[in-house]
C-alpha cells in the first residue's frame, strides 16, 4: 500500500468522457427534450443535476480558501456539486461516506443479505415522478421482507424476533436509463430476547424458491392495493406491457440465478408483472 499523497492535487473536471459528452451535447439534448415536451423542457431537477455536474470542481464555479495558521499554506478548493445522480465525484465520495457509516456505526457484527426489488416499467415512471408513492412501495417492500424474516423465525420457535434493513432507492440501471428500484441491506436473521434478558441473534436460513415467490406475490398485491388507494390503479394495464428481464439481465446477474427463475416464472403469469424480488448471498459486512 502507497502511502497517502501529502499534496491536495485538485481532480481535473473537464478530463473526464462523461464531461466531455455531456459539455459537447447537453445543449442539443435539452431543446430536443423540449420539443418533444412541447416546449416545456426538462424537469428542473433534472436540469439541475447536468448544470451542477458541468460546474463541479472548477474554481469559475465557487471556491472555499483554506489556510494554515501554522505555516500559512493557502489552499483553494473548489466546491462540488453534491448531485445525486451523474457527477461521478459526488455520487462515489457520497457512497463511500455511506458505506463507511453503514459498516461502521450502522450494522452488527452479524450476517447481512442484499434484497433487491425491480418493478414494472410503467410504475418505475411513477416512482420516478412522485417520492411519496416511492416511499410507501419501499415500505411495503421492507415490511414484506422483515415480516417474512420474522414469520420464518417464529416457525423455529423464536417469538418476537426483530431485523433491521437500510433501503437505498437507485434511480437509474447499469445503462443510465431511468430504472428506478431499490436494494436494501437486511440483517439475515433475528434478535429475540433471552431468558436471562439480552439479545440474541438467530441466523436465517437461506429463503428457498418458492419462499421468494410467495414473498414476491405478497408484495405485488400489497403494491396493487397502495396504487388502488392513491387512484392509480387505471394505469395497471400498461404496467406489465414490457419485458423488463432483457434490460435487467445484466444488473442481477450477480444474484441468485435460482431465485430469479422462480420468480420469472411467476411473473409471466401475471397482468401485473413485477420484475422481481431477488436476494443475494447473506454475508458479513466485516472482515
Ligand atoms: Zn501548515
Ligand atoms: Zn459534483
Amino acid at each position: 500500500m502507497g502511502s497517502p499523497s501529502a499534496a491536495y492535487e485538485p481532480r481535473r473536471a473537464a478530463d473526464s468522457v462523461l464531461y466531455q459528452v455531456v459539455r459537447d451535447h447537453y445543449e442539443t439534448f435539452a431543446a430536443q427534450a423540449a420539443s418533444w415536451r412541447d416546449g416545456e423542457g426538462l424537469p428542473a431537477f433534472i436540469e439541475e443535476e447536468f448544470r451542477g455536474f458541468l460546474r463541479c470542481g472548477w474554481l469559475a464555479g465557487g471556491f472555499a480558501r483554506f489556510r494554515c495558521g501554522g505555516c500559512g499554506l493557502d489552499r483553494l478548493v473548489p466546491f462540488s456539486c453534491k448531485g445525486r445522480a451523474i457527477c461521478p465525484s459526488c455520487v462515489g465520495r457520497r457512497m463511500a461516506e455511506r458505506a463507511a457509516h453503514l459498516v461502521n456505526q450502522v450494522f452488527p457484527a452479524v450476517p447481512v443479505r442484499q434484497w433487491v426489488l425491480t418493478l414494472p416499467h410503467r410504475l418505475r415512471y411513477l416512482l420516478a415522478w412522485d417520492h411519496a408513492l416511492c416511499r410507501a412501495v419501499v415500505g411495503v417492500f421492507m415490511r414484506a421482507v422483515l415480516g417474512f424474516l420474522r414469520q420464518r423465525a417464529r416457525a423455529q420457535g423464536i417469538g418476537n424476533g426483530r431485523s433491521g434493513a437500510v433501503a437505498i432507492v437507485q434511480r437509474f440501471g447499469a445503462a443510465l436509463n431511468l430504472n428506478v428500484h431499490t436494494h436494501a441491506l437486511v440483517v439475515d436473521g433475528v434478535f429475540a430476547e433471552a431468558a436471562a434478558g439480552n439479545l440474541v441473534f438467530h441466523p436465517a436460513v437461506p429463503p428457498a424458491d418458492d419462499e421468494m415467490e410467495a414473498l414476491l406475490v405478497t408484495i405485488a398485491r400489497r403494491i396493487e392495493r397502495l396504487l388502488a388507494r392513491r387512484g392509480l390503479s387505471g394505469t395497471q394495464a400498461e404496467l406489465g406491457a414490457a419485458d423488463p428481464w432483457v434490460e435487467d439481465a445484466p444488473v442481477l446477474a450477480g444474484f441468485a440465478a435460482a431465485s430469479v427463475e422462480g420468480v420469472r416464472r411467476w411473473g409471466r403469469e401475471r397482468a401485473l408483472k413485477y420484475a422481481g424480488v431477488v436476494a443475494g448471498q447473506s454475508r458479513s459486512l466485516f472482515r
